[in-house]
């Protein structure tokens, strides 16, 4: 028997067909407790980091993401004053008051082999704040076959494409976006923030 393999969007339509009806309903639910103005922006941020830790277990065996790969954190983190807030306050590092700097629509992504993020820890190839990372780093998903196009030696043209956020886990995408317009906003790129870590 031949065995079909799945291209990028089918891989795509799979993660959408694999989310359970409860966890939709459990991500519909943090959304409605979100929009309580007395939630705290911190705890509502961790709330959602929660749900999308549930969504994670989904993507399993769809995505060319794996420990070690890191391409993408090379290129631009576009990283929210809520989110940088979250990881001083969970991490001790302080961030530059002086970040805010991105506008995010008018954005150029670029990808940098040597400018790292802050938090990338090169030797191991890992994150070294993997359980507070933002959004952004959480949600960049490639369904590519392999990380081939995710290399620095790859075409620079070479299309990657990644998982569709408002398609799969939307209510938890407009929490996120609620809190972070409740906190202030403060785009920026997270070497702004926490570059040698701030202080
Ligand atoms: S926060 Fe972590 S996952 Fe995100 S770009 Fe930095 S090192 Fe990579």
């Amino acid at each position: 028997m031949t065995v079909k393999r799945l291209n990028k969007e089918d891989r795509l339509r799979k993660l959408n067909a694999r989310i359970p009806v409860s966890l939709i309903r459990e991500e519909e639910a943090l959304e409605k407790k979100l929009r309580k103005p007395k939630l705290s922006p911190l705890n509502g941020l961790e709330m959602i980091y929660g749900v999308l830790d549930l969504h994670m277990q989904y993507t399993k065996g769809l995505t060319a993401c794996s420990k070690g790969c890191d391409f993408c954190c090379h290129m631009e983190v576009a990283v929210s004053r809520l989110e940088a807030d979250f990881i001083a306050a969970k991490t001790g590092y302080k961030p530059s008051v002086n970040g805010p700097s991105l506008a995010l629509s008018n954005s150029k992504q670029y990808c940098d082999e040597k400018k790292p993020c802050p938090f990338l820890d090169q030797i191991g190839k890992i994150c070294s704040i993997y359980v507070y990372r933002p959004m952004m780093c959480r949600t960049h998903l490639s369904f590519e076959e392999s990380n081939t196009p995710c290399r620095f030696d790859a075409p620079k043209d070479s299309p990657i494409t990644l998982l569709d956020r408002a398609k799969s886990w939307p209510s938890a995408l407009r929490g996120y976006f609620l809190l972070i317009e409740r906190h202030g906003g403060g785009w920026a790129d997270i070497r702004d923030y926490f570059g040698k870590w701030a202080s």
